[in-house]
């Protein structure tokens, strides 16, 4: 009888700790659904559609955020309030370099002012310093919007790429068209219609 007792007591005793189990796993199950709707609205924000009545959507942090943050090395050329410039790493040709906004956003026109001025002013910094540097007196800046447009990293940036006596620099290839007196008057029109 006292045997039958011991293990009514022993079955009792596992049935408060499976309880207590099921308690436990049911609170982690929860918070990790209030995490998960957290990240979630995280998400939603770093991505920015939607959000914003002028249309801007934030870049989503790229690798050269990455190095702004100084999470990746960079070979530094310049560096300021808003601005930072380093050698590209896959150079087009010898002073490739990129000036790069810190402000994360994909494209030019989205830029702030303040922003793009300041990419203004380092670019010519970094190309001055890049022609006395590198002796190519020849150079083109680039800068792509978009993947049509060539755009590998969604963060705003302008290539400053030498032109070298041997050739070394970007090719570009330049299908011209002709413009027109009226389409150019009709265009010219609108353009200054959507910067009033
Ligand atoms: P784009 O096609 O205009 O977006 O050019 C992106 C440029 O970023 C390319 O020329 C790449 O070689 C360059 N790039 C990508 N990752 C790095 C990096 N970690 N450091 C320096 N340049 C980079």
């Amino acid at each position: 009888r006292r045997q039958a007792g011991d293990v009514a007591g022993r079955a009792k005793v596992l049935g408060e700790r499976a309880r207590d189990l099921r308690g436990k796993l049911a609170g982690r199950h929860e918070r990790r659904q209030q995490l998960g709707q957290r990240q979630r609205v995280q998400v939603g924000r770093r991505d920015g559609r939607g959000h914003r009545p002028d249309g801007i959507q934030p870049a989503m942090a790229s690798i050269f955020t990455r190095i702004i943050q100084g999470e990746i090395p960079c070979h530094r050329l310049y560096e300021d309030e808003h601005v930072i410039a380093f050698l590209d790493i896959m150079p087009l040709s010898r002073g490739h370099a990129l000036v790069v906004p810190k402000e994360e956003r994909a494209k030019l026109h989205e830029l702030s002012p303040a922003a793009a001025a300041a990419c203004g002013a380092a670019l010519q910094r970094v190309a001055k310093a890049i022609v006395a540097a590198t002796g190519a007196e020849d150079y083109n800046v680039l800068q792509n919007n978009g993947a049509a447009a060539h755009q590998a990293v969604m963060h705003v940036h302008f290539h400053v790429i030498p032109k070298h006596a041997d050739g070394t620099g970007l090719g570009i290839g330049w299908n011209a068209g002709k413009l027109g007196t009226d389409e150019g008057k009709a265009l010219a029109e609108s353009v200054r219609a959507a910067m009033a």
